[in-house]
């Protein structure tokens, strides 16, 4: 982070009047952690925000200090148009593009705003006036956190800005575990952990929280859906729209469900599939140098990072997978490895 751009940024905040803070869709532990986290950093230094976020997002990130003041466009279009319209400030936290935001997008297209843009995707648009963006890092939370020390404001860290941080690095680093994890991560964890953060509580509510009807959706994936591709390093799960209703499916359930499939030996490249109401949804995970950004842009206009990546698609659920295994085909010399 430059020392000009946290200036700048911090000139931007100084002046806003109305600040929105905003997240992609469907939004995961770091989408809302980093969100959560900026609202009560402002709130630190004197400032009110709005958060506005485009969709419902799971049961087991709404614990976090802070939940029952965020905005879901999908529920009051109208009500974030007219905060998006009157925002002087907008935070573009956890996406690097506009179109992640799905239908807030063109409301924010429109804004006159100036934006902040704190993210670690690769290749960020150049809409905002200031950009925060680092692909090395584990998690936006770490940049926000990096955002608040290099602001020299360690000392507005409080337990609520603490839990959103830990949350967005602990979901988006597979708790500590994915090569984008360094010293810094841990050093983070630490500091806030000798703070008094609790991060036990943490974890239990985000990993301990599984209700049957969900147990059993992955018990099913794994047990009667999960398929390799002969030759090409590959495992592929899919599910249809009446399985997931067998199991009363609720968003969030089948996070993670990728990573089984990944976890075999032999295994470079894992996909899950999901068939939703208007749309087929797909997440990407490989291992080493096998880049699921570049694959999930080439064939499905999606992205992400080197290593996990995801896309979404208005065919069908089976013109979809059948794309996938010819996508799957034609980079078979180069998923042999390991
Ligand atoms: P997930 O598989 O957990 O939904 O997403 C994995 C990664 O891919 C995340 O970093 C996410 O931001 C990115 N990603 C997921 N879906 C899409 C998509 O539809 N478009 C783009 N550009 N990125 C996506
Ligand atoms: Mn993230």
């Amino acid at each position: 982070m430059e020392e000009q751009d946290i200036t700048r940024a911090q000139e931007l905040i100084k002046s806003a009047q109305h600040i929105v803070i905003t997240t992609h869709r469907s939004p995961d532990g770091d989408a809302i952690g980093s969100s959560l986290a900026m609202l009560h950093y402002l709130n630190q230094l004197g400032k009110s925000a709005e958060v506005i976020v485009p969709n419902n997002y799971p049961k087991f990130l709404k614990w976090m200090p802070g939940n029952d003041e965020v905005k879901i466009y999908e529920n009051d279009r109208e009500a974030g148009d007219v905060l998006i319209a009157k925002a002087d400030l907008i935070f573009s936290l956890d996406y690097n593009i506009l179109s992640r935001t799905f239908d807030m997008s063109d409301s924010l297209e429109k804004s006159s705003a100036d934006f902040i843009l704190i993210d670690h995707h690769q290749n960020p648009a150049d809409y905002p006036t200031v950009t925060f963006s680092d692909t090395t890092s584990c998690s936006t939370c770490q940049l926000v956190y990096d955002f608040i020390e290099y602001s020299g404001h360690l000392e507005l860290i409080n337990d609520d800005i603490a839990q959103a941080i830990y949350c967005g690095i602990m979901t988006d680093s597979g708790s500590f575990r994915f090569s984008s994890v360094n010293d810094r991560t841990h050093l983070i964890a630490g500091r806030l952990i000798a703070s008094g953060l609790d991060h036990a509580y943490i974890h239990g509510q985000v990993y301990d929280t599984n209700v049957l009807d969900r147990l059993k959706l992955v018990g099913h994936a794994l047990s009667n859906k999960l398929e390799i591709i002969d030759g090409s390093h590959t495992a592929l799960i899919y599910l249809d729209r009446s399985e997931l209703e067998t199991y009363n499916y609720r968003p969030g359930d089948t996070e993670g469900l990728v990573n089984y499939a990944l976890s075999m030996e032999g295994i470079n490249l894992a996909a899950f599939i999901r068939e939703g109401n208007n749309e087929v949804k797909m997440s990407f995970r490989s291992k080493g140098h096998f880049d699921v950004n570049q694959f999930a842009r080439t064939y499905f206009n999606g992205g992400g990072h080197i290593n996990a990546a995801g896309a979404s698609s208005g065919a069908s659920l089976e013109d979809v997978i059948s794309k996938f295994k010819s996508a799957v085909s034609q980079h078979s010399q180069e998923l042999n490895f390991g």
